[in-house]
């Protein structure tokens, strides 16, 4: 090889490298972000060991504090977060605001939550001893997050796991990198002690990669799919670190005969298309039987109809675009592949053109009919604004269609029969299950997690937050002998 062609070679490994955010209305460069080198991310794990030494002994009060001045902090600059939320991740200015909202209830919540934090006592079978048990902080945790909400989940992970006494190396995903600093610039505003929460950028394989495998690191709480969930769950369990693997799904909701239909269209437009469809617990699946599949079908393709597709800073905008152009390739894959294995396209179905539309990734909210299970777009998840009408005769055959799914995130049925209702929920395969609430509902006082393919791990949330990111000990104590 020639003397030059090498140092150029050199000289280009050797320049830092960046990731290139990108707005997904508009294809703007939104900024230039650097990443963090493999050596980087170790520096960054010392960093956050030593600090737990101290960060484990740090007064409760004053860690509540830190939190109540964080939230304060958001709230005080929701507006430009929601902005930068919304140029960065594509989701309309609203959705931005109204998932900041819940960051911050996160954040209210889970340091509350720390009275939690306790063991019980329990009788021993001796005379003159105690017996309890105790909870205590895990040391470095690793945070791990996608890109579908940027604020609200790494602060659902980081409130507890650093109010229960963690520090924390947290990897934003890469198509939102910007925000994902915001929140740690302000988490230091706010008084954290340095190194206490840490960030690094960069790819999933190189820098996701190296910060799980790494030895030091005794948590992983993850939120992504479920191929990276489960190479991250085999790659942290070498070192025998605990891992929490929030994953894909394919949510399913059942519509029964006796069902308001008005309360489930309304409750559609947000379940099925909003943020584009890229919600974990969106609604992919719409079951419905047969009698009624016409009028749900009206109803489906009235609402898509009134949905405003466009630059989600725009006002009257209800659905924004999706996040890159491998994401609506993909998409459009999928709905070219469900037009092949028969199903029919009822609405939408293509990229949408002309005006704004060109320089962004937006794609028509769609609606398939006469779809059914072995169906490639009913069994993979799409991450898009597809929905597909699944007829069946009986609710018989509704569960058992349910069922049929590899994965087990959320699940809902609308109907007013409560015997019908609580038999689905009884025998439902998914680790969130709601009547006439759509699958998105969630609150985080109760535990949010998937069974089957689309969870590893004890469940985030709830009281369960601070169970995963905490040891049990016990503790026997003779007094008296
Ligand atoms: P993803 O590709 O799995 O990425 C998630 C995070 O993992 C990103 O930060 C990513 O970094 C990182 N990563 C990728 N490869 C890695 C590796 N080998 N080692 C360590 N980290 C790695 O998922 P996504 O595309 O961001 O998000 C969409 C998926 O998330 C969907 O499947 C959706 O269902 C799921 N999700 C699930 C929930 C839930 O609670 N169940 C909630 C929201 C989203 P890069 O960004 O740099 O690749």
């Amino acid at each position: 090889m020639p003397a030059s062609t090498s140092n150029v070679d050199t000289l280009e490994t050797t320049k830092p490298e960046v990731i290139v955010d990108v707005n997904p209305a508009t294809s703007e460069i939104i900024g230039h972000v650097p990443k963090s080198s493999v050596q980087e991310v170790s520096q960054t794990i010392e960093n956050a060991q030593r600090a737990f030494q101290e960060w484990r002994n740090y007064p409760y009060p004053d860690r509540m504090r830190i939190f109540a001045r964080f939230a304060d902090l958001i709230r005080k600059d929701s507006e430009n977060l929601a902005v930068l939320l919304t140029q960065e991740q594509g989701k309309t200015l609203n959705e931005a605001r109204k998932e900041i909202n819940e960051g911050i209830r996160a954040i209210e919540l889970f340091s509350g939550e720390i009275g939690r934090m306790n063991g019980e006592k329990i009788e021993s079978d001796r005379k003159g001893f105690i017996a309890y048990t105790l909870r205590s902080p895990l040391g470095v945790t690793a945070i791990v997050t996608p890109w579908n909400y940027p604020v609200s989940i790494p602060l659902w992970k980081i409130a507890p796991c650093v109010m229960s006494g963690n520090t924390v190396v947290f990897k934003p995903a890469s198509f939102t990198p910007i925000t994902g600093t915001k929140i740690v610039e302000l988490l230091r505003e706010a008084g954290m002690p340095p190194y206490v929460v840490n960030c690094v950028l960069g790819d999933g394989s190189s820098v996701g990669d190296s910060l799980v495998r790494d030895h030091r690191v005794k948590a992983v709480s993850f939120t992504g799919s479920t191929e990276v969930g489960t190479r991250i769950n085999k790659l942290a369990s070498e070192h025998q670190a605990r891992v929490q693997a929030e994953m894909g799904g394919k949510n399913s909701c059942v519509v029964l005969e006796d069902a308001d239909l008005e309360l489930l269209t309304k409750d559609l437009v947000s379940a099925a298309f909003g943020v584009a469809g890229q919600k974990c617990t969106a609604t992919s699946l719409l079951i419905v039987t047969e009698k009624i599949e016409a009028e749900v079908l009206r109803r489906v393709l009235k609402l898509v109809e009134n949905i405003k597709v466009g630059n989600g800073m725009n006002e009257g905008v209800t659905m924004g675009p999706v996040v890159s152009q491998d994401r609506l390739d993909s998409i459009l894959h999928y709905i070219e592949l469900g037009k092949k294995e028969g199903a029919k396209l009822m609405a939408g179905g293509f990229r949408l053109k002309g005006s704004e539309y060109d320089k962004g990734f937006f794609v028509a909210p769609t609606v398939f009919k006469d779809v059914s299970m072995d169906m490639t777009i009913a069994q993979e998840e799409i991450f898009g604004p597809v929905l597909s009408i699944i007829p069946v005769s009986t609710f018989e055959e509704a569960i058992e269609v349910v069922n049929k799914s590899k994965y087990g995130l959320s699940s809902s049925i609308y109907t007013r029969d409560l015997t019908k209702a609580l038999d689905f929920v009884q025998r439902v395969e998914t680790g969130i299950t709601h009547v006439n609430i759509p699958t998105n509902h969630i609150e985080y006082q109760l535990p949010f997690g998937g069974i089957k393919d689309s969870g590893i791990g004890p469940p985030e949330q709830g009281k369960s937050a601070i169970e995963f990111f905490t040891a049990s000990r016990t503790v026997y104590v003779r007094y008296s002998w």
